[in-house]
């Protein structure tokens, strides 16, 4: 039997990692790749060359036949085209074969990926090109390179390439700020980024028998189980033997390819759960988080599961998220949003905190934005998730320090950074327990969690609105900074950072984000409340949206309205596969299931009135009667999804189209829904020909 291998040593095993690339490369190509990443500069044909060649040695060793450029495109999943590392030789034999170009730049045939009108189609061609910042790996006998995607124009058609502009664009915007409050040996800032990841299983059994959960990843009529998360006895619960086996399975897939998982357990609702990683570099986390998404469903199926990621699989209990842990590092090791002892004499800490407030402010509505999807829309402001209000939790200690520097008289006096109180605030350990789960965007302690991203959603988009907000919100501070002398610099650094807390201390909201007290006071704050992704879309190809991302170079007009056409085209499309879906599942399954009780009943009822014409059947009559005019509710329900599905169609404006399917078609679905639902109570489940929520949600083992 093969020896197991330990953690460590399975860890990263199928990565060229640096630990590999030193290994492996002659120093000086080795030295170039590091100056590509930490840079971002060109990388010369012959040192690609000289790394196309170990890659491919190295890829062979460990069994790979392919090299594939993986990349995100606006789907929202990632994509990936293989070829062979084999070439002919004129006597017949093959050589395994992979030069610099290829490792560099590929074309894959770009035509099918949406790029919402950017590439017209008579250049149908996109090019990817190697991302050398996340590591290569392998996967199913192919070498996997991360690339980015773009139009032949120079496009981004993809998630990772304005995630890359906006982490450089934010490095630059920290490094300067932090050079004028002293910190002059600091000469890059990383984004890092943790998301932790919730999902459903379900059997695979049960699974293939819903075309809804097929088609849609989430069921679109079924009751509830009389039993649902109401005892919690599901959060943190003992992990059923399969269950603990999948993610052992998972967590040993996942480490092999470098991911560092860390934590599990079951989450609210039954049968689901969480993961998270430890975090890593935002753009490696991105891609780990999309590798990870993407093993969960093929570990899941080795185990006779579905894996189900859907932001709301199932009505009545929790939907699943994606909580982005988010934060900012230097190269010299210190975590910008760490308060340490005493946060309110921590100058960095608080000029970044007072940043990031100034940011999500501003920018609340683009964040909206960034995890609007036509899943997350059924969780947001469903008192299960932050409400689709964007508020920040901050917690006491540092609500206090706030306070005190908004109400600011005393440290103007000192001249010098000191004021009453601060000495004796608490030491704010990264422990912090004052945890508001309500909140979308909460501090917690040395990282700021948010929270509204949904757990299909790639973060890259989370991350390059949180990014590149943030980044105009420090350009800000420092044009306002810039010219100030020395000795005075404390005094107008203060300054500044009260005139934001000031304009933006409305964000700020420490108490229970469930409540509809909330939304009125959110109302009253001037606060937004977007609360579809419809309503959300206008405010991406607003003036001040197209003028921020274009300030900081992330992405150009253009490619921002393609994001818009691209993201309102998706939200259409998946509703009306739900629309169909759901007509053709109460068309055919429920009705065969109904038809079949209903014709049972009559027959019994026949059978006994045949043996003793005297008895009136009550049961039978009343429960045919009820079936009956649950029957004709629902043809009518249905007649009118059907018609306004259509109409919703022919809809010639795209946000129009949108608002259609939201306010006509998605009610419709429900308003069927409630009726379908109310007869599945009335019927056996042995005559419907799928599973229901009971059998769904309580037969894991
Ligand atoms: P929770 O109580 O929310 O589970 P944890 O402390 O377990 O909090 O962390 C959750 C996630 O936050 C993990 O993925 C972790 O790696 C990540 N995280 C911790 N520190 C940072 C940081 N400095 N930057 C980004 N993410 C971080
Ligand atoms: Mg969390």
């Amino acid at each position: 039997m093969e020896k197991m291998k330990s953690v460590p040593e399975l860890f990263g095993s199928l990565v060229f990692n640096d630990r590999v690339m030193r290994e492996r490369l002659p120093k000086d190509v080795y030295k170039a790749v590091h100056k590509t990443i930490e840079n971002g500069s060109h990388l010369e044909l012959d040192v690609a060359n000289s790394v196309a060649a170990a890659m491919k040695e190295w890829a062979v060793e460990n069994g790979a036949t392919h090299f594939t450029h993986w990349f995100q495109p606006m789907t929202g999943l990632t994509a990936e085209k293989h070829d062979g590392f084999i070439s002919p030789e004129p006597d017949g034999s093959v050589i395994m074969d992979f030069s610099g170009k290829e490792l560099v730049k590929g074309e894959p045939d770009a035509s099918s990926f949406p790029s919402g009108g950017l590439r017209a189609t008579f250049e149908a061609r996109g090019y990817t090109a190697w991302d050398p910042s996340s590591p290569a790996f392998i996967k199913d006998r192919s070498l996997y390179i991360p690339t980015a995607f773009c139009s032949y124009g120079g496009e981004a058609l993809d998630k990772k390439t304005p995630l890359l502009r906006s982490m450089s664009a934010l490095n630059h915007e920290a490094v300067k700020v932090l050079h004028l409050l002293g910190m002059t040996d600091v000469t890059h800032v990383t984004t890092t980024v943790g998301s932790e990841q919730e999902y459903f299983l379900v059997s695979k059994d049960l699974y293939k028998k819903r075309k809804d959960l097929l088609f849609t990843g989430r069921t679109l009529i079924g009751a509830n189980a009389p039993k649902g998360q109401e005892m919690e006895d599901h959060y943190f619960g003992v992990l059923k033997p399969k269950v603990s086996a999948y993610m052992h399975d998972l967590d040993e897939e996942l480490w092999k390819l470098g991911i560092p998982v860390k934590t599990k357990h079951n989450e609210v609702a039954p049968g689901q759960h969480e993961l998270a990683p430890v975090f890593e570099t935002a753009n490696i986390a991105v891609d780990h988080n999309q590798l990870t998404m993407e093993v969960m469903k093929k570990v899941a199926d080795r185990h006779n599961y579905a894996c189900l990621l859907h932001e709301k699989p199932f009505e009545g209990i929790n939907g699943s998220g994606k909580h982005n842990n988010w934060s900012l590092s230097t190269n010299t090791g210190i975590n910008l949003l760490k308060p340490g002892k005493h946060p309110a004499q921590n100058l960095p800490f608080l000029t970044f905190l007072i940043a990031v407030i100034t940011a999500v402010d501003e920018y609340a509505d683009l964040l909206r934005v960034s995890v609007a999807s036509p899943g997350n829309d059924h969780r947001l402001g469903a008192n299960e998730a932050p409400p689709a209000i964007i508020s920040m939790f901050v917690g006491d200690e540092l609500a206090k320090v706030l306070e005190s520097i908004e109400q600011g008289s005393d440290f103007e006096d000192h001249g010098k950074v000191m004021y009453s109180g601060a000495e004796v605030l608490p030491h704010i350990s990264v422990d912090t327990t004052d945890r508001n789960r309500t909140s979308p965007f909460a501090f917690t302690g040395n990282k700021f969690e948010f929270r509204m991203p949904g757990s299909a959603l790639s973060v890259a988009n989370p991350n390059i609105v949180l990014n590149t907000a943030v980044a105009d919100a420090l350009l800000d501070i420092y044009e306002e900074l810039k010219e100030t002398p020395p000795e005075e610099l404390n005094g107008k650094l203060m300054e500044v950072l009260r005139s934001r807390l000031k304009a933006h201390k409305k964000v700020l909201f420490n108490g229970n984000g469930y409540t509809e007290e909330w939304v009125e006071e959110a109302a009253r704050r001037g606060l937004d409340n977007l609360k579809s992704l419809p309503d959300a879309m206008p405010r991406w190809i607003s003036d001040k949206s197209v003028s921020l991302f274009t300030r900081h170079g992330i992405l150009t007009r253009e490619e921002i309205f393609s994001r818009y056409d691209i993201l309102l085209e998706n939200y259409v499309k998946a509703i009306h596969i739900e629309s169909l879906t759901m007509q053709d599942m109460v068309r055919k399954d429920f009705t065969e299931g109904l038809l079949a009780y209903m014709k049972d009943l009559t027959q019994e009822a026949a059978q006994k009135k045949a043996l003793l014409p005297e008895l009136a059947c009550f049961l039978e009559t009343e429960r045919i009667r009820q079936l009956d005019e649950a029957a004709g509710a629902m043809m009518k329900a249905l007649c009118r999804l059907e018609a306004d599905t259509a109409a919703a169609e022919q809809e010639e404006d795209l946000l129009a189209r949108a608002k259609c399917y939201e306010s006509t078609v998605l009610a419709d679905m429900d308003a069927l829904r409630s009726i379908v639902d109310g007869a599945e109570l009335l019927i056996p489940d042995d005559y419907l020909p799928y599973p229901t929520y009971s059998r769904l949600l309580f037969s894991l083992r």
